[in-house]
């Protein structure tokens, strides 16, 4: 018994808060997988039917709707292209209409639905140039602001799913862009923890984040900088080598993006996912924007950031139950080892 009570506890994991949302995730420390443990061998590729065309390669001739962007290099072949999801998850309707059923409510699930194509049916972002990724910026920037305006739309999910474990159907590179009338409960907590941080610090939350990362904090968590942006783990990581890319001024709101911006930006965000690909040998992985709601009105204190999630872990009971996600390597060694690659 004496000798059980001398015994030293060993620290096997730690409980970190998110400064925005107040959410908590518990981040394994003494028995966490080493980084190197994470690059899996061979990734098992489903193959693909080669007499089957491409929806993405052959838009035209597959039948999808016709294109509300294209963009072409040089008045040849189109490099980019955005058309309307053949099967989108809403449909386009200008009057949402509500419904109730007793205590209950709801309304049609009403909004736009988009596909933001890349020429390359192979080369994933990983492995495109800057330009070519200030392409995708560009676009998403152009259908944001032509859809912001419509009269159900409230806010704009830009997402992006790489790999058939992150839910990517289609192998050829794409993003998704959803406007929808709803904001969504993740969007609301960090708005309101936005908001809330601004009135007890007078200051930005994700603007103090960034200086700590960047400036004050050793830099341990930034895996890249560059004028305008940051690539950083995050400290409350949620899940292992979650990477977030933000601009590291403050700015509400990523549709008025400038054109430097753009640039800088798509470097910030291909040299991390680049650094994914790398450490984890080409891993499935999903990335999304969050971004101030077009609901009419101000929101002066959000900032703007890209969250870049591979999938290292699956949720379970646990993940499910509590809404806490177990993240087993530290965001700091995550990021010493994005660093090297
Ligand atoms: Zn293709
Ligand atoms: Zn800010
Ligand atoms: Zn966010």
């Amino acid at each position: 018994m004496e000798k059980e009570k001398d015994k030293k506890i060993e620290k096997i994991s730690e409980l970190r808060q998110d400064l925005v949302t107040g959410d908590w995730v518990v981040i394994a420390t003494g028995r966490s997988k080493r980084p190197e443990e994470y690059a899996v061998g061979e990734r098992i590729r489903e193959k693909e039917d080669p007499e089957k065309k491409c929806f993405f390669c052959y838009p035209e001739e597959t039948g999808q709707e016709k294109d509300v962007l294209i963009y072409g290099q040089g008045g040849g072949d189109w490099s980019l292209r955005v058309f309307p999801n053949k099967y989108p998850a809403f449909t386009r309707s200008r009057e949402p209409k509500h419904f109730d059923e007793g205590p209950y409510f709801g309304m049609d699930g009403i909004g736009y639905h988009e596909i933001v194509v890349t020429r390359d049916h192979e080369k994933q972002i990983a492995n495109l140039d800057k330009m070519e990724v200030a392409e995708i910026l560009d676009a998403y920037q152009e259908r944001y602001v032509d859809l912001m305006n419509k009269k159900s739309v409230n806010y704009i999910d830009i997402f992006h799913n790489h790999g058939k474990e992150a839910g990517a159907s289609i192998p050829h590179p794409h993003s998704q862009l959803m406007a929808i009338p709803v904001i969504s409960p993740y969007v609301k907590s960090e708005l309101d923890g936005a908001e809330v941080y601004y009135i007890a610090n007078r200051q930005c939350v994700y603007c103090t984040m960034i200086a700590w990362e960047s400036e004050y904090g050793n830099k341990k968590r930034v895996i890249f900088e560059n004028e305008d942006f940051i690539a950083y783990c995050p400290f409350s990581s949620r899940v292992a080598f979650e990477v977030w890319v933000a601009p590291k001024k403050h700015k509400p709101y990523f549709e008025r993006i400038s054109n430097a911006e753009k640039i800088s930006g798509a470097e910030a965000l291909q040299v991390a996912i680049n650094k994914i690909y790398k450490a984890l040998n080409d891993p499935p992985y999903n990335f999304y924007l969050h971004t101030s709601p077009c609901d009419g009105k101000d929101y002066p204190h959000f900032h703007w950031h890209i969250e870049i999630l591979p999938h290292t872990a699956t949720w379970a009971g646990f993940e499910l139950s509590t809404g806490i996600e177990i993240s087993t390597i530290e965001p700091e060694v995550a990021a010493e080892y994005l660093r090297k690659m």
